[in-house]
């Protein structure tokens, strides 16, 4: 169970359905996030990029479809369990612990992993002191590393709530909104971190209405409308399709918008 096996893996999703009462916030969705890739999930509100996220983390049970992390079909395991497994994830809301530093708030990341493999064995303290600096040291946060996390702003937060993720050397990333938040620079921070995890093997699947950030960053985009994809492919002829045209009302928003 806490063997993480290969430093790669794809995320999929096969015929995921999650019902709320008589509504199918997601009706039936395949998608694939791949190792190296960034993956991008774009859709109106109400389209279902949640809900799909929660089903892809463990935080919801899908009704009917598989959830597969590396192959393994995952569906029924818990997040925590997804989590010791490699599939990290952020936020759309905020969620640092104030009275801890950021240092602290980012070695929960490392804790949960090395607890999945030191299960019995007490801590060891050293790797996560190791890949708490690490994570760190990725986002620029070392200056920040002894501060209280409640004094800092929200672009400080996100990054903090990234670090805590990648303290984990998660071989999948799901973001919820990362860049919500940011100021220009930090988003551009922001954007060649992303790149350069991809580049290293890092599968990464963000939800984003940054339509700029999502045109500069993704290799793949799927549109999301009533719960379903309405269309997959380069952001570009996605965001072009009639069919995302038509699940904004008309009018998908263009790069350049946001
Ligand atoms: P947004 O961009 O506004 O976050 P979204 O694309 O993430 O929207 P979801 O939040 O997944 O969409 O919602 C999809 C549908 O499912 C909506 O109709 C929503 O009202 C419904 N829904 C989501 N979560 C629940 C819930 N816990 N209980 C009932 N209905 C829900």
């Amino acid at each position: 169970m806490n063997r993480v096996g290969p430093r790669t893996a794809r995320l999929t999703a096969r015929g995921v359905v999650r019902r709320y009462g008589g509504i199918a916030a997601v009706a039936g969705v395949d998608l694939s996030a791949p190792p190296g890739r960034i993956t991008a999930l774009i859709g109106p509100n109400g389209a279902g990029k949640s809900t799909l996220f929660d089903c892809l983390a463990g935080t919801v049970r899908p009704d009917a479809g598989r959830v597969l992390l590396g192959g393994r079909d995952v569906t029924r395991l818990a997040a925590h369990t997804r989590v010791r497994l490699g599939l990290a994830r952020t936020f759309q809301q905020i969620a640092v612990f104030p009275t801890l530093s950021v240092a602290d708030n980012v070695r929960i990341g490392a804790e949960q992993r090395h607890r999945g493999r030191h299960q019995g064995r007490g801590r060891d303290v050293r790797a996560e002191d190791a890949d708490t600096a690490r994570a760190l040291a990725l986002l620029g946060l070392q200056r920040l590393a002894a501060q209280p996390a409640g004094d800092q702003p929200t672009g400080v937060l996100r990054l903090v709530e990234l670090a805590r993720a990648l303290a984990g050397r998660p071989r999948v990333l799901l973001l919820d909104e990362p860049a919500a938040g940011l100021d220009t620079v930090q988003t551009g921070r922001l954007a060649s971190v992303l790149r350069g995890l991809a580049d290293r093997g890092m599968a990464l699947l963000l939800v984003e209405h940054d339509v700029d950030l999502v045109a500069e960053l993704a290799d793949t985009v799927y549109a999301m409308a009533d719960g379903q994809v309405v269309a997959c492919g380069p952001t570009a002829a996605v965001l072009a399709d009639a069919r995302v045209a038509r699940a904004w009302g008309g009018a998908a928003p263009e790069v350049g918008d946001t």
